[in-house]
């Protein structure tokens, strides 16, 4: 994986406003943030997206998240924080290092919610919900 602006901040090579750390977890200030105080929780290996986290990794940047999101909401004074990962570009990802946002907010009016849809069938929705149910019972069985 190429080295990313998050692996530079890792590595102490560019600056960054820390705010947590633990040996596999770092968070900082996003610099352009939605709302100031914005902040952004990375595992410190070089894990791409959220595919290719370990079962270990994820336990240590949960912890990480449930501590900063609870920080950030009592620093700032925010009623609400949104919790958010992009992963892929068509999801919005720029920086190719595992992050999640975690986004003070004051008003759910502000930007409004992802648009949502319908099924087109019940039997269309029990056919989604039964593909991606076979693919989590491969997952663990692959793990075993
Ligand atoms: P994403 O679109 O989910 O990949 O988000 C990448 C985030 O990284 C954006 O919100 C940027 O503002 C933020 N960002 C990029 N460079 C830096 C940096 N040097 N320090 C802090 N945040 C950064």
């Amino acid at each position: 994986m190429a080295e990313t602006i998050f692996q530079k901040i890792i590595n102490g090579e560019i600056p960054a406003s820390k705010v947590y750390e633990t040996d596999t977890v770092l968070a900082f200030l996003d610099i352009n943030p939605v709302h100031k105080g914005h902040t952004l929780v990375i595992p410190k290996k070089p894990i791409k997206d959220i595919h290719t986290l370990s079962d270990i990794a994820a336990g240590d940047l949960m912890r990480a998240i449930v501590v900063v999101a609870d920080a950030v909401k009592k620093a700032t004074g925010a009623p609400g924080i949104n919790i958010i990962s992009n992963n892929g570009s068509e999801a919005g990802q720029e920086v190719f290092h595992l992050h999640f946002h975690i986004i003070p907010r004051f008003n759910k009016t502000e930007f409004g919610r992802l648009p949502h849809t319908k099924y087109e069938s019940d039997e269309e929705q029990v056919k989604i919900a039964q593909q991606i149910a076979d693919m989590v019972k491969s997952q663990y069985k692959e793990s075993e």
